[in-house]
């Protein structure tokens, strides 16, 4: 009875299921997340390792079942059973979450948590195989992605183990890994929109060049209405009369190859008179002015570090081009 599209593989294995709470770290104060506890084979050695264990599950039927499996035993009033939808459901405070996922939700899930509000030490979670390959990938690996670089952002994120497809049953139709996430102490300090935009061109194509990919007529059209919109913003803040300091920082540094930083604001409006005409390939000169200053030209996303898309990102920034 159970279902495909919720992706109901149960664990069968109980050493492997064992050996995932051992590598998870629990400490017997924690407070465990467990998404899709499904019939409870790993729910109980996570009730018998930690303080608590609380549990989202989609289905009634599990949720019932799950209880029943519990009720009356020394277990049941440390664990929580929430019925409902994960990605629809406030996250409650915990310190580790521990879950064999439904592999469908693998993306949203993986989000939700790396922006959950309140700090937890890490998440180790059962994916797909080549999810959690992405997930680790580091540059130059094939399978190097705007995954990989997205999380890695957020987490420290670390391979754990591989497991076969027979350890399930049913049997899915692929291996799976589980994968260690470890969120970063102190969170970037980046817009995460900003980041997410950045990262979706620059991985339009993860092989092609960065020159090419930036002289795009969709990306630059796109760069270049962004960047009006907030010419206008800043404009329109200027005329208000507010204090053009706070104006000028949030304009950064527009000016197009020109030195003199008190000049800022009369770049601006020189732009924002600018005919028609000539603006596209003047805003084209000026992304690829931001390229060729950091180097970035002849790269691929595909080998370049995070640390080098945060650098590019923040050139980018720093030329009043942005990306959400
Ligand atoms: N943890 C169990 C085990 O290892 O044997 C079952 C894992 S099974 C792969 C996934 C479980 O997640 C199922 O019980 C399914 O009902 C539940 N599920 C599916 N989608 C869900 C969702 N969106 N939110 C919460 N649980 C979900």
């Amino acid at each position: 009875s159970f279902h495909k599209s919720k992706g109901q593989h149960i664990l069968k294995n109980p050493l492997l299921v064992d050996s995932i709470v051992q590598k998870a770290g629990i400490k017997t104060t924690d407070v465990i997340l467990e998404i899709g506890p499904g019939t409870g084979n790993l729910t109980k050695k996570l009730l018998e390792a930690g303080k608590e264990v609380i549990a989202i599950e989609l289905d009634s039927r599990m949720v019932l079942e799950l209880q029943r499996r519990f009720q009356g035993t020394p277990f049941s009033n440390r664990l929580k059973v929430i019925q409902g939808d994960v990605l629809k459901t406030e996250l409650p405070r915990f310190d580790i979450c521990v879950a064999n996922i439904p592999y469908q939700i693998s993306s949203p899930l993986t989000f939700k948590l790396l922006f959950h509000q309140s700090s937890f030490r890490c998440a180790v979670i059962m994916y797909q195989r080549e999810f959690a390959m992405r997930l680790v990938a580091q540059p130059g690996d094939n399978l190097y992605c705007r995954l990989s670089v997205n999380t890695q952002l957020y987490a420290r994120v670390s391979h754990l183990l591989k497991v076969g497809k027979n350890n399930f049953r049913p049997p899915p139709k692929v291996d799976s890994s589980v994968v260690r996430i470890e969120p970063r102490k102190p969170q970037p300090q980046v817009n995460k929109k900003e980041w997410d935009g950045f990262l979706r061109v620059c991985f339009i194509r993860k092989n092609k060049t960065l020159g090419s990919i930036f002289k795009q007529k969709s990306v630059l059209v796109m760069l270049e209405k962004n960047f009006k919109t907030l010419q206008a913003v800043l404009a329109s803040i200027q005329n208000d009369g507010s204090n053009g300091e706070a104006a000028a920082m949030d304009l950064g540094d527009h000016s197009m190859g020109l030195e003199d930083d008190d000049n800022e604001m009369d770049d601006d409006d020189m732009e924002m008179d600018e005919g028609e005409g000539g603006e596209v390939s003047e805003f084209k000169e000026k992304v690829m002015n931001v390229l060729k200053e950091g180097g970035f030209e002849e790269k691929r996303s595909s080998k370049l570090s995070q640390q080098e898309f945060l650098y590019l990102l923040s050139l980018f920034n720093k030329s009043g081009i942005h990306f959400s």
